[in-house]
């Protein structure tokens, strides 16, 4: 009896080539805004300490409390596979000595694992493009950062995209908001699913965007952070959004973002589709002014977000062939290894060549067809002495005889 063939941990997909390749145009779309606006890549551990985690992100947070992949490891140490990049960019912006370095602008991109349910657009290991900026007081920046958001997605082509922006204001205002909305909640515990029950004294907030609906049909007249900011924060998110106007970025106002992490304050935002179900969010991100200083660093002013790699890749809906440039057909052994050698000539034209392997001529051009070549090359023993090669276009079928300085002419220019 053949072995059962081993299958990966559900919730933690392949990345196939045909993925792939889409993962890289969105990747290049990434570095080429980001890099516009002056952000450069910074490239952190997957495996940090857990502790990193639990101070930052919040111990009543669901990511801390149900859904982060921690283990004590032969040594002893607790540590863990990172389930967002903010906290340890903190760290190693701390680690690195950069505090006073000026302002860090610093992009992302790789894996994080939360052990969630997986379901369509919500993965184990997905991967997130993030940003982080160090030393921003705002309102500019966040403008400026919700800008890059939006030209990241433009550049992309992703259209229907709303963006949608509240505020979660501070220490100042916030606890006496908080007390507010834990009463009225408290007054509707009986009809609040059983989570948003144990969420009203740890985390009252992260009610408001829960996604049962029972639970959203009582929040209806629920009192909003937006309608109790302090002066600070109400000059901040009055200064946000006179910018987006100015510069005709499109949203809205939602009061009910909250955000899953406790280190965020004014500023949150999020990008949403209606494409994707319950998983519509494809980007999120706010200020955290108060983190830096939370993980043993000076007062610093900042703020980030993250795009979901997979789901704008759902969201692209596509699959990028592999685009190769030119197949290579050698007809009979003699002109085998010429035909090689004017592959690699092809090559180092910046061409994308397969060689389609000798002998049979028909089976050849199956090859060239399921590669899906634009073209294809036929080196024969008369090509060798003539030194010229066929070059067929396999759009329009037309075929010419010309030298391989000419055919990477007519390939690339
Ligand atoms: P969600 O609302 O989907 O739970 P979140 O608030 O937990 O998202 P963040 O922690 O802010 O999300 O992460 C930023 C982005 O990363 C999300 O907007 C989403 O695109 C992506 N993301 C988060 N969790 C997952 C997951 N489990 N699988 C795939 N993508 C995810
Ligand atoms: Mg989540």
């Amino acid at each position: 009896m053949a072995a059962k063939s081993l299958q990966s941990i559900r919730g933690i997909h392949d990345g196939l080539p045909a993925e792939v390749r889409v993962w890289q145009r969105i990747e290049t779309a990434a570095r080429k805004v980001f890099g516009t606006y002056a952000f450069s890549e910074v490239r952190l551990p997957i495996l940090e300490p857990t502790e990193l985690f639990v101070r930052s992100i919040g111990e009543a947070t669901d990511i801390v409390s149900k859904e982060m992949y921690s283990f004590t490891d032969q040594g002893g140490d607790n540590i863990c596979l990172r389930p967002e990049g903010t906290a340890g960019s903190v760290r190693a912006y701390l680690q690195g000595g950069l505090t006073r370095s000026g302002t860090q602008r610093w992009f992302y991109i790789g894996p994080m694992f939360r052990r969630e349910r997986p379901q369509k657009g919500r993965l184990r290991q997905f991967q997130q493009i993030g940003v982080e900026m160090f030393g921003a007081a705002g309102p500019l920046e966040d403008i400026e950062m919700l800008a890059m958001a939006h030209a990241f997605l433009t550049e992309l082509g992703i259209t229907g995209l709303t963006i949608e922006v509240n505020s979660l204001g501070c220490a100042v205002c916030r606890p006496g908001y908080r007390d507010q909305l834990v009463g009225y909640l408290k007054q509707r515990a009986g009809q609040l699913c059983e989570t948003c029950n144990e969420r009203i004294e740890k985390n009252p907030m992260r009610v408001l965007d829960c996604k049962v609906a029972s639970c959203q049909a009582q929040l209806g007249d629920a009192p909003e952070m937006v309608g109790h900011l302090c002066e600070g924060c109400e000059t901040h998110f009055t200064g946000v959004k006179q910018g987006l106007d100015a510069l005709q970025v499109p949203y809205r106002i939602n009061a009910r973002i909250v955000r899953g992490l406790d280190y965020y304050n004014r500023t949150a935002f999020e990008i949403v589709t209606d494409q994707l179900g319950a998983q519509g969010t494809v980007l999120a991100g706010g200020r955290y002014d108060g983190l830096v200083e939370e993980l043993g660093g000076p007062a610093t002013q900042a703020i980030g977000f993250a795009a979901g790699l997979e789901r704008l890749s759902m969201l692209l809906g596509e699959t990028e062939a592999a685009g190769v440039d030119v197949a290579v057909v050698a007809l009979g052994d003699a002109a085998l290894t010429y035909s090689l050698k004017q592959a690699a000539l092809l090559r180092s034209e910046g061409l994308s060549v397969v060689h389609c392997g000798g002998g049979n001529a028909k089976r050849q051009f199956r090859v060239a067809d399921r590669e899906s070549a634009r073209c294809v090359v036929v080196i024969g023993e008369n090509e060798m002495h003539t030194g010229l090669v066929t070059l067929k276009d396999m759009a329009t079928g037309n075929q010419h005889e010309l030298s391989i300085a000419e055919v990477v002419q007519a390939i690339s220019g």
